[in-house]
């Protein structure tokens, strides 16, 4: 590792990665690379957990194509030195900011999403001219490892390298100093490798997970609410960061809630053989998940089946927030119902809770809508829609509080990885003795008076 680590600052450090033209050449190549072997890549994740097809494209390879093409398109545009003012005191002068690459940067990915959270994070660091070490998570070892192989054979390893592996690995790897490490993953372990960075004074972006909320309001559309939020929930067995975790509805419409949201995954007909649903990850997973389904409060599923790691889309009901389900990220399909009759009491109870990484509003009330955006803290969200907001590569993505720090996608990303170097430029043709000593009243006097322009 140290090696490695070695090589790449020492190709950083020839300036090769600074170059735009570099910059997009590189990126092109990936999405060849990409693109060349899409039936590898499907493969490898369909043996993982049977994910389709159509789920990987829709839910992977599109968003990082898509992320490779703004990024080629308006890559010189978010590199160009910005300029500022420069105040009174300062004339003649000019301010400005130049975007520098950070180094050597470690993307840590996590296993849900295996193409996209390993490779969006590279696609940043590549745009802003850093090399790149990709530790992707060792749970979908196809993906892991087919991402190791087409990338370790296309790029020169002191550009970009993909190194395989679990806690040993990442270990080592965080033993070293980088220039910036970007991590997805959950907040136990977001903790240790931001202890491990505090060591070099390295800067992280942490994308964590929590329990995102959903707030379903009397005067919503109840039948497109459902609609979306069953979709949002069972997209990858819900298996998604920013899946809503439970759902807070008023109790006058709680029944009708129910009753649409069991007919929209009746119609969905989730199952591995019509390419909508995925296995659990692995038995520990599965074990984890199954133990927090409560036999009495389930509404509708509720299925298990342990050889085929699958868990049926289950709907609970009278759960409350001292249940087991409610004290931990659910990560898999199991929707908890929850209800209340005043706002401002849901509102203090999900804010009791650590800040979640998303929070979704349906309501048609833009009083209401506005109480809770601006009330709760949360990374993002949406206002009767749930999950889309991670496609508008305009919304910077990230968490806030034990959700995370930073956050990344389109210009956001370039900047996650960049250094903003600040620059002050004079002739010296002149210069304001105001600053020189001696001191004097008369001059306190104009550098006060100058202040008031600046
Ligand atoms: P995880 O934290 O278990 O693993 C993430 C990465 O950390 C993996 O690459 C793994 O190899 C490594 N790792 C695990 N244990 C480690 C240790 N002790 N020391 C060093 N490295 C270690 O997370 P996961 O199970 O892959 O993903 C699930 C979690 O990630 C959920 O909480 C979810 O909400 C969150 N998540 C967040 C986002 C986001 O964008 N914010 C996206 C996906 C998942």
């Amino acid at each position: 590792m140290q090696h490695l680590v070695e090589t790449q600052r020492t190709y950083f450090n020839t300036q090769a990665t600074k170059p735009i033209s570099f910059r997009k050449k590189q990126l092109k190549l990936l999405r060849d690379v990409l693109k060349q072997h899409e039936e590898l890549l499907y493969d490898a994740i369909y043996d993982d957990f049977k994910k389709s097809e159509f789920e990987t494209y829709v839910t992977e390879l599109n968003l990082l194509y898509h992320e490779i093409r703004v990024a080629r398109k308006q890559l010189s545009q978010w590199a160009a030195r910005t300029s500022v003012s420069t105040g009174l005191m300062n004339l003649p002068g000019k301010s400005y900011i130049i975007k520098e690459p950070l180094g050597v940067c470690l993307v840590i990915g996590a296993w849900n999403y295996p193409y996209q959270l390993s490779l969006a994070p590279v696609i940043a660091a590549m745009a802003a001219g850093n090399t790149v070490i990709l530790k992707p998570s060792e749970l979908p070892g196809n993906t892991s490892s087919v991402m190791a192989k087409l990338l370790n054979n296309a790029f020169d390893p002191a550009y970009l390298k993909v190194v395989e592996g679990g806690v040993p690995e990442t270990t080592a790897l965080l033993e070293q100093e980088f220039d910036k490490i970007f991590f997805t993953g959950s907040t136990k372990v977001g903790q240790i490798v931001y202890k491990a960075a505090a060591k070099t004074l390295t800067p992280v972006t942490l994308e964590l997970g929590g329990k995102s909320p959903a707030i379903v309001m009397e005067d919503c559309d109840l039948k497109m609410t459902a609609k979306r939020l069953v979709w949002a929930k069972f997209l990858n067995a819900g298996q998604t960061c920013i899946a809503p975790d439970y759902v807070m509805v008023h109790e006058s419409v709680a029944m009708r809630f129910l009753e649409a949201c069991k007919t929209e995954i009746e119609n969905a007909r989730y199952a591995f053989e019509h390419d909508n649903y995925v296995q659990i990850i692995n038995d520990d997973n599965y074990q984890r998940l199954k133990g927090l389904i409560n036999a009495e409060q389930v509404y509708y599923g509720g299925r298990t089946h342990r050889e085929e790691r699958y868990i049926q889309p289950t709907l609970l009901q009278h759960v409350t927030f001292d249940d087991a389900v409610m004290q931990e990220e659910i990560f898999g399909p199991i929707l908890p119902v929850l209800t209340y009759t005043k706002l401002d009491d849901a509102l203090r109870q999900i804010a009791c809770l650590p800040k979640p990484l998303s929070c979704y509003v349906f309501t048609k009330s833009r009083k209401k809508k506005h109480h809770v955006l601006g009330t709760l803290s949360f990374g993002g969200g949406a206002v009767n829609e749930a999950v889309m907001h991670i496609s508008n590569l305009d919304l910077p993505f990230g968490g806030v509080g034990h959700s995370g720090m930073g956050s990344y996608h389109g210009e956001a990303g370039f900047n996650a990885f960049s250094h903003q170097k600040s620059i002050l430029e004079k002739p010296t043709w002149f210069e304001l003795p105001l600053k020189y000593p001696p001191y004097s009243k008369s001059k306190l006097k104009w550098i006060k008076r100058l202040m008031r322009f600046s």
